[in-house]
């Protein structure tokens, strides 16, 4: 018997089991493979922590709140997770809807992002080309060691007492009363407790199929390539950044030598259970022409690794964050869409005080299960 078991190892997950395990909480954390295993969503070495999110206040709150308790826990744990490199924004056409919304919603909440006009970016950044103009905000962003930092949420937890189980997938949520009372795993272990935290990434729909909000698991592309000069490739020369408009971003050298190009289109449905490593010849052709564009030294530059990675997409790009209304001791927190993991570590603290105490003191309206969504073709 538990107080709290979660389903799911991720970033949510285990930075739930974090903070409950640190609260003296009784928490069984169960995962199907492992934490931070390669098909995960919080599964690759970087993810980028931007502040701009086009005027949307309560996400720039939350991803200042979960900068916090990022430096906390990397203070604590001795480590460096979150790497402040700050965050590039370029956009190729003049006057970019999204990005002029981010640009502008940063100077209304009284941030200070740095205008670049063209020469300027091409002054402080000649990796890149053909660019009309872009902003930095420095030493505010930039990107968490997402993998390790998800390992080390669950480490952490295992450490503070919380029973860590790998190989554990859940196949059945058993229900008793109007609430579920165990989690059954393939191999027929049962887990009991008094709240159950599902956090189960692009899997969420097989275990709660009847979700009012649709969770779409999608396929997302990313590459490591060899820069011709590591050190004009490396932070400070050169944050993490974003071609607004051309639906690419990027980071630094920060893995085995390389820097990392992304496209964050949201791509095909995907099974996320399906191999990873595989060739690509489409995605492929798509990053060297944006390559051949923007940062016309990569284009030819080795591509050393490349995956595919799972969104798990809301229709609003918003997230599910709620109790399950006709199993009130559950709680879901899903379809982080594609921008979730910056916030892994507040959203672990949400999920921990709403499991322990039963409120938080975030506004959680905009994440419930029974809103209208309204469709959006990119994410915030
Ligand atoms: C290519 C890519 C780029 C991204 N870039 C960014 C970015 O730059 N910035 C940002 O903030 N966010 C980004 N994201 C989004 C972010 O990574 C996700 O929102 C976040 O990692 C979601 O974490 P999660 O814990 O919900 O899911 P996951 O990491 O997928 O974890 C879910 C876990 O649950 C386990 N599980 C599932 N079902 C069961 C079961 N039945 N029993 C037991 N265990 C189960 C799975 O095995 C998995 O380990 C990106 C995502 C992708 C794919």
């Amino acid at each position: 018997m538990y107080d709290v078991v979660i389903v799911g190892a991720g970033v949510m997950g285990s930075a739930t089991a974090y903070w409950l395990s640190r609260a003296g909480k009784r928490v069984a954390l169960l995962e199907t493979y492992s934490p931070g295993h390669v098909r995960a969503s919080s599964a690759d070495e970087s993810r980028m922590v931007r502040y701009q999110y086009r005027g949307q206040t309560l996400y720039t709150e939350m991803v200042a709140a979960a900068v916090e308790l990022w430096k906390e826990f990397d203070r604590r744990m001795g480590t460096s997770f979150y790497r402040e490199q700050g965050a590039l924004a370029l956009q190729a056409q003049p006057d970019t809807p999204p990005f002029m919304e981010g640009y502008e919603g940063l100077l209304e909440l009284g941030y200070e992002p740095q205008w670049l006009d063209s020469g300027e970016v091409r002054h402080r950044y000649p990796q890149f080309a053909n660019v009309d103009s872009g902003y930095l905000l420095e030493g505010l962003g930039g990107y968490v060691a997402a993998r390790s930092a998800t390992q080390a949420l669950a480490e952490a937890a295992a450490d503070l007492g919380a029973d860590v189980q790998t190989g554990a997938e859940v196949t059945e949520l058993h229900e008793s009363g109007g609430r579920i009372a165990r989690a059954i795993t393939r191999d027929g272990r049962a887990f009991e407790a008094d709240v159950f935290v599902i956090a189960a990434g692009p899997w969420t729909p097989r275990l709660l199929p009847d979700l009012s909000i649709p969770i779409r698991s999608t396929a997302e592309r990313l590459h490591y390539l060899t820069p011709p000069e590591r050190d004009a490739y490396s932070y400070p020369r050169l944050p993490p950044f974003f071609v607004m408009d051309t639906s690419f971003y990027g980071f630094p050298v920060h893995w085995r030598g390389c820097v990392k190009v992304a496209d964050d289109t949201i791509g095909a449905p995907f099974d996320p259970d399906r191999e990873r490593e595989h060739d690509d010849p489409e995605a492929l052709a798509k990053l060297r022409d944006f390559l051949r564009r923007h940062m016309p030294e990569l284009a030819e530059a080795e591509v050393v690794y490349s995956k595919t990675c799972t969104y798990s997409m809301t229709p609003d790009t918003d997230f599910v964050i709620d109790r399950l209304p006709d199993r009130e001791n559950a709680i879901v927190a899903a379809g982080f869409s594609g921008h979730g993991f910056k916030f892994g570590i507040l959203i672990g603290q949400i999920l921990a005080d709403l499991a322990a105490r039963g409120a938080t003191r975030w506004d959680l309206t905009r994440f419930r299960l029974d809103r209208e969504p309204v469709a959006m073709d990119g994410h915030w």
